[in-house]
């Protein structure tokens, strides 16, 4: 059995936070590819001083870039048998690069969560995520720009995803852990199961 996850949703869907939960709940590995990119930042690497600027500013960091990090990600053992991933692919360019790279490995994401929450209630979970947390991304302006990305170019995705009969919709409105239930119900109908290590 294996659990190879995409979670796709706006910025403020909270799709990070139910990621992590999505993915110990089946034993797999969380990989979010922001996380990635701001832990390179605080450490000061060279990766990270590379993308400082433009994750900042709300922009994409080029494909080739991202998709080398998550290429080498998913190299290693943990990520075998299953992953959640969390922020890639974000255009279409990105699903092309994971499907070359699953099937060079004789493997395919098994389901996309999709996320639904309504575009106020992301605006304002981001507002406040802003206050608690500071992000340097977390400004009006690079705020604008991400969700314009999102639907622009990330939303597509999911019409790639639905027309592979593999997207499972979930409402993305409610409490923490009535959310997270939720997606792990319509995983368990898609017959994805914990993942033993
Ligand atoms: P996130 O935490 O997913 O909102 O990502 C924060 C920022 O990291 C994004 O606004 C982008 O600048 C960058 N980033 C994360 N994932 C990707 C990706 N798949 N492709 C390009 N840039 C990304």
């Amino acid at each position: 059995m294996t659990a190879r996850l995409l979670i796709v949703g706006p910025q403020g869907s909270g799709k990070g936070t139910q990621g992590v939960r999505i993915a110990e709940a089946f034993g797999i590995p969380a990989i979010s590819t922001g996380d990635i990119f701001r832990a390179n930042i605080s450490e000061g690497t060279e990766l990270g001083v590379k993308v400082k600027a433009i994750i900042d500013s709300g922009d994409l960091v080029s494909d080739e870039v991202t998709s080398e990090l998550v290429r080498d990600r998913l190299a290693q053992d943990d990520a075998a048998q299953g992953f959640l991933l969390d922020g890639y692919p974000r255009n279409v360019a990105q699903v092309g690069h994971l499907d070359e790279f699953l099937a060079g490995r004789g493997e395919a994401l098994d389901v996309v969560i999709e996320l639904d929450v309504p575009r106020e209630e992301s605006i304002s979970r981001i507002a406040q995520r802003a206050a608690e947390q500071g992000r340097d991304d977390d400004n009006e302006e690079a705020i604008a720009r991400r969700l314009d990305i999102y639907e622009r170019e990330t939303a597509p995705i999911l019409d790639v995803f639905r027309e592979r009969g593999i997207v499972a919709p979930v409402d993305g409105v409610g409490s923490l852990d009535e959310i997270t239930e939720r997606i792990i119900a319509a995983l368990e109908a898609r017959g994805i199961e914990r993942v033993a290590v």
